[in-house]
């Protein structure tokens, strides 16, 4: 069986949280030191490490079949893959910013200025679609220092924080998008059994990490309400108690909202509230 060629980040902030991924998802590798490829113990796939911003070429070449990148670099490198999955990471948005005292209020008052950015692609197109003509600076980092070097007027940048905007004085004119770390694939890619199987484990894990089990118990009387409270993933599971006044329920609630949703359960008169960590589900 021929093998399925996945393409992973060898380095920046992206390397450890995929490969993290991979292994949560049963996809066991070991990287040697300097080694370029790496096999997985349990099914027929290469994993190959490469830069980031290369990953959507070289999967749209079909120098491997499927890769993990920034939504980002896939958008700007303007190729021809497909997106499977969002990996609910990496999350960030691609921003157009002007120094805080800047009097400039939109981004056609930008018309004639100098733009910094390593994403030339998608600036251009926006700037355009907002009929301003800009002369733009193409740079492969440390575009957050361009306007203090004299280089630049205003930038096009990743904001995740906005801490590095603030470190150098900047604020965001408007957001040009939003993206999240995403596995793609090659449109021709000829393993697609096992490109699924690889997408549903990485599905697993990816939903299993946005969601916590909450279980409570709660009067007869509230359970409606307390349903309305965490109508679930699909629905709640509802079990009888020793005790007829009272029913069990178990249910998925996404993670950032458990806490509140803990209040709102225990306002209702629900008890034994408890959270379990989902480490990995097929729903
Ligand atoms: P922050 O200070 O948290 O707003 O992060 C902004 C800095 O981190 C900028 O230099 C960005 O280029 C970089 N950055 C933020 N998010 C990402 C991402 N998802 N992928 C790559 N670089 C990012």
């Amino acid at each position: 069986m021929k093998s399925l060629r996945i393409g992973v980040p060898s380095k920046g902030r992206l390397a450890e949280t995929a490969e993290k991924l991979l292994q949560e998802a049963g996809l066991h590798f070991r990287r040697q030191p300097r080694s370029l490829f790496a096999r997985c113990r349990e099914m027929p796939i290469e994993v190959t490490f490469l830069r980031t911003d290369d990953i959507p070429v070289l999967c749209a070449e079909g120098a491997i079949d499927m890769g993990i990148s920034g939504g980002d670099l896939v958008e700007e490198s303007q190729v021809d893959v497909t997106e499977r999955l969002a990996l609910g990471m990496g999350n960030c948005s691609l921003s157009l910013c002007v120094p805080e005292d800047s009097p400039i209020q939109h981004a056609r008052d930008l018309a004639g200025c100098r733009v910094a950015t390593s994403f030339p692609r998608v600036t251009r197109a926006y700037l355009k679609e907002h009929q301003t003509d800009v002369h733009l600076v193409n740079l492969s980092g440390s575009v957050e220092i361009m306007i203090s070097l004299g280089v630049a007027d205003a930038i096009v940048d990743l904001v995740e924080t906005g801490s590095t905007l603030a470190a150098n004085k900047l604020r965001v004119l408007e957001q040009i998008g939003s993206y999240e770390t995403v596995l793609i694939q090659n449109p021709n890619c000829e393993q697609l059994a096992l490109a699924d199987r690889v997408a549903r484990r990485l599905e697993g894990v990816v939903i299993a990490r946005g969601y916590s089990l909450l279980e409570y118990n709660v009067p007869v009387e509230r359970l409606k309400e307390a349903e309305e409270v965490t109508p679930g993933y699909n629905s709640p599971t509802v079990n009888s108690l020793e005790d007829p006044h009272w029913k069990a329920v178990r249910v998925m609630v996404k993670r950032g909202e458990v806490i509140a949703i803990m209040e709102k359960l225990e306002a209702l008169g629900a008890s034994a509230i408890l959270e379990t960590p989902i480490r990995n589900c097929r729903l």
